[in-house]
This record gives structure tokens, C-alpha cells and sequence, in this order.
């Protein structure tokens, strides 16, 4: 594999920026354009986790000065020799020192490319270096707690132990199906079962918790609706905890659909405060409400008000059916008034509904238990490794319908042979899953996704 070389800060003024370099060359190319001060070996000559400080000069001109960290294979972040050079953190200073090294016959290294490499020799598992790229863009502390477990190889193990219970069961299968006539004990039914079964009920587990690790890692994209003065301004100020969105006791006001991220417990909510649904004449505000049905439609949480002081009318009840089968929770808002709104008419259309007052900001701690209970965080611990993304998630999916496909084959006196093959096409998921049997196209679209530098 070539050499190559990036800058693995961001592309901004800052403290220090670090370039990396790796691959047989790494050495080399460090030789070329570092002059060591603090001690007289070159970076060739320097031991695995040892540092020098030194200038980095092209020509003869010093262009930086900085400090120099070597790992040498399999010792490093990608298994091979790399050298890591701290400099000051300027954009043109950290861009001219980059082109140094790649104008040494260095090649600048593509999205992920060290990331790939690290996988690539072993270093880590897929799921692993998904982890990595989950690392860097938690905005959460159960995000991250996720991804970390995700990185110390949480799921990895958990995909693993369904995945050796099931060669175990092909190995067996096998030797009964070839040797027949040989002294192998036959493979009984029920053991085929058993194994399928546990295999089945962990990866429902898994599955089930994917919703949830989702919804803590990219937060719930959350939609505000109800009818013009029901108080969405005043609870979405209440949740954002500033004047974002204008109050007013105008009906129609909020024209435009308003962003904002508040954090609820574990859970990011990205709300959008949206024009009342409700039929206008006035155009102007048409368009904000034909994108108030659109962000409906889009939401994975509805956040749906009504105002109990006064009664129910037929807008409410539209709105209610539109809830019906969604995440939608229903927010019975003005709670300090006299109570004129027979919720029961349309509760049936909710999960769950919660009185508050968000004028008072009295009722948001029940909301937070409400939006927690709605993901199912109360089973849910970051670290007991989940699936983090939809490629995860299909692969385990696929595995699952696999088994069961070969559990009811069974049970419909198919031959060991037929449920051979569905065990194993479900297995073959599982490796995928880990990447340790994973075709190029995947691997290249996963570290895709990566940043330059990573
Ligand atoms: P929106 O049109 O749904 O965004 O409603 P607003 O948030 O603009 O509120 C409409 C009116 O209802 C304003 O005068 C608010 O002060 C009032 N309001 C909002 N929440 C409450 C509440 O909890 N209690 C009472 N009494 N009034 C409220």
C-alpha cells in the first residue's frame, strides 16, 4: 500500500494542527523535511512511542517548527509505520507543510483512508471503525457513550456469539450431511432449534434498541403542531429556554417553521416551532402551513397541543387523526385555566399525553418522562453496545428473517440441507455486519463517510 499523508485537525486557525503520515515511507518522508533539535537521531532512527522537537524545513527554509511523534507497525493507529507532526496550527502554514511531504512522492490520503487502513490490517472491526466516525460527531454524552462502546467492541461481541452459535450448528450440520454413514452423533431437531431460537432473541433484542440508540445519538426530529394559540411559541420558548419564535395573540403569527435543539435527559430534541395547521386564505401564511403538514409528515416525534381552556373543535380533531399511529404525544397546554377540552374524545389517537402549563412552565419534567418512556429509555443503557446505523441495522435485520425462515423450515420437515443453506445466508449477514466477510463496494461506502485526516 502507497504512503500517505493528511491533515488530521480541522482545516482552521487554532493552538497546534497535526499532520499524519503512514504507511513503509512514513519514515522516510519525515527524514526529508525534519531537522531535529532536541536530540540527533532522525525520525528514521527514532523508537516506536518516542518524540523529538525539531524544525520543518523545505530547502533550506524553515517553515515551522514543531514536535514529531513516531509509532512504528504494527505498533499505530493503521498497523503501519506512522509519523505524526504537531505544528502550529495555522491553515497556510499546516497547508504548506502537507505539500512538502506530498511533493516527496507522499500521496494525500483520501476520506478515512487511515481509518480504512486501521481495519484493512486488522486493527479494528467495522462496526469498530464505524465507532470511530460515531466519536467524532457525538454531540451528547450518551451519544458518545454509545460510540465508545460501539469502539470498545460492545456490539462486535454481541454479534459474535450469535455468529459462532450458528457455525457451530453449520459445522455439525455439515459433518452429519457429508459423513452420513460415519460414528457423528446426528443432529437432533430440537438442538437445531434451540440455537436458532437464542440466535433469534438476541438479534430481536439488538433491533429492538435501535430506535433508541438512534434517537441518542442523531435526536428526534420534533414537530410542534396545533391550531393558531394553542401556546406552541410559548411551549417551544419554554423547551429552548429563550425567544426564538414569536408570541403573539394574533392567530396565524408563527408563519415560518422556526429550528431549534433543546436537550431532554438523554435525548436531543430538534424542534420546529410550524405555522398552525389550519385552512387560510391569506397565501403568505399558506406556505407556511402546506411546510408545517410536510414537517408532520416527517417527524419522528409529534409534539401536538391543544389549549384545554377551551373546547374542542374541529381543527383538534383533525389534527388528532393525523397523530393516530405516529409518535405523537399529546400536549394539553393552559392547564392554569378552567378546564373546557374533553380530551377523551381523541385520546385514543395518542401514546401519551401530559397537562402542562407552558406559560407557568409547570408539566415540562412530566413531558421529559413522556418523550423518555415514548424511546424506550428506561431499558436502555448506551454502553450495552447497539446498533448504530442503517447498514448495521439491515445486515442484522437480513440475519434475523434468515433464521427464522430456517426455524420454520424446519418445523415444516424441510431437509437439513434446505435449512443449511438459510443458516448460512443469515451467518454470511452477520460477517458482514462485522466486515469480517465484506465485499470492497461496502467497506469503501462506509469510510465514505469519513472525514480527510481521520
Ligand atoms: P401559538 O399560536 O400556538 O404559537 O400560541 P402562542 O404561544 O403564541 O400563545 C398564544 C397565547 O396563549 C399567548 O397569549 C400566550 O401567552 C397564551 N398562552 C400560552 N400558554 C399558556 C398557558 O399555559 N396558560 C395561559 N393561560 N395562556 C397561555
Amino acid at each position: 500500500m502507497s504512503t500517505v499523508a493528511a491533515i488530521s485537525t480541522p482545516r482552521a486557525q487554532g493552538g497546534i494542527s497535526v499532520i499524519r503520515i503512514s504507511g513503509e515511507d512514513a519514515l522516510s518522508a519525515a527524514d526529508r523535511i525534519f531537522k531535529p533539535i532536541s536530540r540527533k537521531a532522525l525520525p528514521s532512527e527514532m523508537e516506536g512511542y518516542s518524540c523529538a522537537y525539531g524544525n520543518i524545513v523545505s530547502g533550506g527554509e524553515v517553515l515551522d517548527d514543531g514536535v514529531l511523534t513516531v509509532f512504528r507497525a504494527p505498533k499505530s493507529y493503521t498497523g503501519e509505520d506512522v509519523v505524526e507532526i504537531s505544528c502550529h496550527g495555522g491553515i497556510f502554514v499546516t497547508e504548506q507543510i502537507l505539500r512538502l511531504i506530498l511533493s516527496g512522492g507522499v500521496n494525500a490520503a483520501g476520506a478515512g483512508e487511515f481509518t480504512k487502513r486501521a481495519f484493512l490490517n486488522g486493527k479494528m472491526s467495522l462496526t469498530q471503525a464505524e465507532a470511530v466516525m460515531d466519536i467524532i460527531s457525538a454531540d451528547g454524552s450518551a451519544g458518545l457513550r454509545c460510540a465508545e462502546s460501539l469502539r470498545e467492541g460492545a456490539l462486535f461481541r454481541r454479534i459474535k456469539k450469535v455468529s459462532d452459535g450458528m457455525l457451530k450448528l453449520l459445522g455439525s450440520l455439515a459433518a452429519w450431511v457429508d459423513y452420513p454413514d460415519d460414528d457423528i452423533p446426528a443432529v437432533e431437531e430440537y438442538e437445531i432449534s434451540a440455537v436458532l431460537e437464542a440466535g433469534i432473541a438476541d438479534l430481536d433484542k439488538l433491533l429492538n434498541s435501535y430506535e433508541s440508540g438512534r434517537i441518542v445519538r442523531e435526536g428526534a426530529d420534533t414537530a410542534i403542531v396545533g391550531r393558531p394559540n394553542v401556546g406552541k411559541s410559548t411551549l417551544m420558548n419554554l423547551l429552548a429556554g429563550c425567544d426564538r419564535s414569536i408570541v403573539s395573540d394574533t392567530a396565524g403569527t408563527t408563519r415560518d417553521v422556526v429550528e431549534e435543539s433543546v436537550r431532554l435527559g438523554d435525548i436531543v430534541l430538534r424542534l420546529s416551532d410550524t405555522a398552525g395547521i389550519h385552512d387560510t386564505d391569506d397565501t403568505v401564511e399558506s406556505i407556511g402551513v402546506d411546510r408545517a403538514r410536510k414537517k408532520l409528515d416527517a417527524a419522528d416525534l409529534i409534539l401536538a397541543v391543544f389549549d384545554v381552556g377551551s373546547e374542542i373543535t374541529a381543527e383538534d380533531r383533525e389534527l388528532a387523526e393525523r397523530c393516530r399511529g405516529r409518535n405523537a404525544i399529546a400536549v394539553l397546554n393552559k392547564s392554569d385555566l378552567e378546564q373546557r377540552f374533553d380530551f377523551s374524545e381523541i385520546s385514543d389517537c395518542f401514546r401519551d399525553s401530559v397537562t402542562v402549563s407552558a406559560e407557568k412552565g409547570e408539566g415540562l419534567e412530566r413531558l421529559v418522562s413522556a418523550v423518555e418512556k415514548l424511546y424506550g429509555m428506561s431499558g436502555f443503557a448506551p454502553d450495552m453496545g447497539v446498533l448504530a446505523n442503517e447498514r448495521q441495522r439491515s445486515c442484522a435485520e437480513r440475519a434475523r428473517l434468515c433464521f427464522r425462515e430456517a426455524l420454520d423450515a424446519l418445523k415444516a420437515g424441510a431437509t437439513f440441507d434446505a435449512v443449511t443453506i438459510l443458516i448460512d445466508d443469515g451467518e454470511n449477514s452477520l460477517l458482514e455486519l462485522t466486515g469480517e466477510k465484506t465485499s470492497e463496494a461496502v467497506v469503501d461506502e462506509v469510510f465514505s463517510r469519513f472525514c480527510v485526516g481521520k
